[in-house]
């Protein structure tokens, strides 16, 4: 029988983590295997390649790991399918993909288009809402997307290029973006295009898209209105889709100012949405949303009825040791 993850539990944050498979270039320069994923337990096992004593691993659980061979399927039928059928039901969900530049953050979000086994958690999603709502009768579903970045504290609209700089705003129902813009979408297609379409905007003006994503956070909103034909009560549910900047130290040698006041800003949002999540894990009665844009932005998924998982991507090479480890942590922390 296939190693399964043990029943994900159905809590309001989920932690998993994901190893990618070595890279060919990995394969080729014949680097040690650092990281070893025990699926039917939770556990990843680090070891410390510079260390020769006994105590050179360390062990951390969660509540789902996936291995190099594990599919986008096995991810999204265990983890994320559950979340999408509750926002469905009018529930808030937050997805969030952590992890060093080059692990597979957007592998997991996007996924590539090489094939239909390699969709990634976004495009099944919209899979998955629109079976829904085709085979549901006696109501009637409006969907609209927006799509936007964050870079270095910086709202940016990326289905209306040069839309920068917007504000966020507060009102009795909740956080805001006034101008943002949102999309209806009534098929599959029609979002898959405006997914397409804000992910060509996020490379204007930057020569090296590799670089800008990995220091900008890439939300994807998806907000579900429905109401039965015979009523007039309206349910929501949002679902937040978010490829996060790489959590990489930024290297302080010969760095520009401009540099690193960005890195500080990228590591300011990464550690301010880890303390917001271990606040809500945690039950704390104090949960500090406002100190970045990205957790005041998604603050109304965050926490009471919503749902979160954070997905932290890692590499299994022994030169990631340190970033991995810091991710494992991360990871960890967020429990
Ligand atoms: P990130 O967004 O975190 O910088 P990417 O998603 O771009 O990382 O992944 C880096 C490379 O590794 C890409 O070529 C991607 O296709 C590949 N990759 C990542 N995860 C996997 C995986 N689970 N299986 C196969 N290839 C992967
Ligand atoms: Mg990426």
């Amino acid at each position: 029988k296939k190693a399964k993850n043990a029943a994900i539990r159905n809590e309001c944050v989920q932690v998993i983590v994901r190893c990618r498979p070595l890279s060919n270039k990995e394969k080729a320069g014949a680097y040690q295997q650092v990281v070893e994923v025990y699926p039917n337990r939770g556990v990843i096992e680090i070891l410390n390649p510079t260390e020769t004593t006994r105590e050179n691993k360390k062990m951390f659980t969660y509540d789902a790991v996936y291995n190099a061979i594990s599919t986008q399927q096995n991810i999204y039928d265990e983890v994320i399918r559950p979340l999408v059928s509750s926002v469905l039901e009018g529930f808030n969900g937050c997805v969030f993909a952590y992890g060093q530049t080059g692990t597979g953050k957007t592998f997991t979000m996007e996924g590539t288009r090489e094939s239909p086994e390699q969709k990634g958690i976004i495009p099944r999603t919209f899979e998955q809402i629109w079976s829904h709502i085709n085979r549901t009768q006696n109501m009637n579903f409006l969907v609209a997307v927006s799509y936007l970045e964050i870079y270095m504290e910086e709202l940016r609209d990326l289905l209306k290029p040069g839309n920068n700089h917007l504000e966020l705003r507060e009102r009795d129902n909740g956080i805001y973006v006034p101008n943002l813009h949102s999309v209806l979408c009534k098929s599959v297609d029609e979002m898959l295009k405006v997914m397409n379409m804000g992910n060509k905007n996020r490379t204007v003006g930057f020569t090296n898209m590799n670089e800008h994503s990995s220091r900008s956070h890439a939300v994807f909103l998806i907000k579900i209105e429905m109401c039965d034909v015979d009523s007039t009560a309206v349910k929501v549910g949002c679902l937040n889709l978010v490829d996060l900047a790489g959590s990489e130290r930024q290297s302080k040698s010969g760095a520009t100012a401009e540099r690193l006041k960005e890195a500080s800003k990228i590591n300011r949002a990464l550690s301010s949405l880890g303390n917001v999540i271990s606040a809500l894990a945690e039950k704390s009665p104090h949960v500090p949303y406002r100190d970045s844009k990205l957790t005041r932005l998604l603050q109304d998924s965050l926490g009471g009825n919503s749902k979160t998982i954070m997905i932290a991507n890692i590499g299994p090479s022994e030169y990631n040791y340190n970033e991995t480890l810091t991710t494992l942590r991360y990871a960890h922390r967020a429990k």
